[in-house]
């Protein structure tokens, strides 16, 4: 049994520091979080936030820790203030025959022939179909801070630091959930950010499921509890300004696969994915002045995919250190 009164520091406030501080916190450590940003303001609010490996290394740990996430969120899918709840996606390709994943296969992935099945769809080749977890993420951020407050932890945000070891020394724990401010932080040059625009209209009455195709032009289309959302991009970019032609050509193409008008934009979102070229960074190591960092950052496309299965992963990491 490790400390139980370890004090945490955790920089950052999208869905990597929110989720560690949750899993902290409700284990009795003190814990608090630093961020720039917090919840709508970060990566993590501009996310379609489907459980779903996507842009995203190294395969064989993103497998696993996905696997735990989902079963954390299936059960927090029970839970009506938590903003989670398990959709049916489908997943098309415009180009050839869609290769179920291995992964897809043992959650029960079901083939799906859109030409024969989908009317409007049928400008789709193939596809697969598969139960997963939807996170609604103008809802589930606020759940993580409030159940992060609620179990006895403070969140400060406007705080910038430049470098990590700059974290309050009261703390003897710093876990470094930066996301691709992690770049600057630790100074990582293998991040890389994969730029993300999303456009949010009005609820589709037709859309009960998210349909996604990852050729080129991405497009996906997600029901939410109280809009939809519209993608989508991924480029080598940080521009986190909207592009009008963008949301003009994303509005475009998925109401052409849904055979709809183009709905009325609510608003427009960009995030920067923090991908990292040589994979997810989940590793201890030792500030200068001797505390315990541990690093959880570079999930690229699937930070709310692996959050729970990483935010795990770092518990245990602070334990052996311990
Ligand atoms: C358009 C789009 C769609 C996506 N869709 C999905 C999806 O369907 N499913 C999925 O799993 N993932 C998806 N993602 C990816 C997902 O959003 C990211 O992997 C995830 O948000 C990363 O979360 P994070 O908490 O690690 O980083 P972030 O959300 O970027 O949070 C980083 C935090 O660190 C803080 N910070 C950074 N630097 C400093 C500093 N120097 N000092 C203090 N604070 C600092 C920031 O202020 C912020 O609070 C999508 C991303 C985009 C852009």
């Amino acid at each position: 049994m490790g400390d139980r009164t370890r004090s945490v520091a955790i920089v950052g406030a999208g869905v990597s520091g929110l989720t560690c501080g949750v899993v902290f916190a409700e284990r009795g450590d003190r814990a608090a979080i630093f961020a720039e940003h917090v919840g709508q303001q970060t990566t993590s609010g501009a996310a379609a936030a489907l459980w779903f490996p996507y842009d995203c290394e190294p395969r064989e740990k993103v497998v696993v820790w996905a696997l735990a996430t989902r079963s954390v969120l299936v059960d927090l899918a029970r839970d009506c203030t938590a903003g989670v709840s398990v959709v049916e996606l489908r997943q098309y390709s415009r180009t050839g025959e869609l290769v179920v994943p291995d992964w897809a296969n043992s959650l029960g992935a079901v083939s799906v022939i859109p030409s024969e099945v989908e009317g409007p769809l049928k400008i789709f080749k193939s596809g697969f179909s598969l139960s997963v977890p939807l996170m609604d993420t103008t809802i589930y951020l606020d759940y993580l801070a409030d159940r992060f407050r609620a179990a006895g932890g403070e969140i400060h945000t406007g705080v910038r630091f430049e470098k990590i070891d700059e974290v309050d020394r009261a703390f003897d724990t710093v876990i470094n959930c930066a996301g691709i401010g992690a770049r600057e932080l630790v100074q990582d040059v293998d991040l890389e950010p994969h730029r993300g625009q999303v456009v949010i209209v009005p609820k589709i009455d037709i859309l009960h499921s998210a349909v996604v195709c990852d050729d080129d032009p991405l497009m996906y289309a997600v029901p939410r509890t109280n809009d939809c959302l519209f993608g989508g991009t991924n480029e080598i970019s940080e521009d986190l300004a909207a592009d009008a032609a963008t949301t003009a050509r994303i509005v475009g193409e998925s109401a052409r696969v849904l055979n709809i008008d183009r709905p009325r934009v609510l608003r427009e979102q960009v995030g920067l994915r923090p991908f990292r070229k040589s994979g997810v960074r989940l590793e201890s190591a030792q500030l200068a002045d001797g505390r315990t960092v541990i690093h959880n950052y570079g999930h690229g496309g699937s930070g709310f995919t692996l959050s729970w299965g990483c935010a795990a992963e770092v518990v245990d990491l602070a334990e052996r250190r311990a």
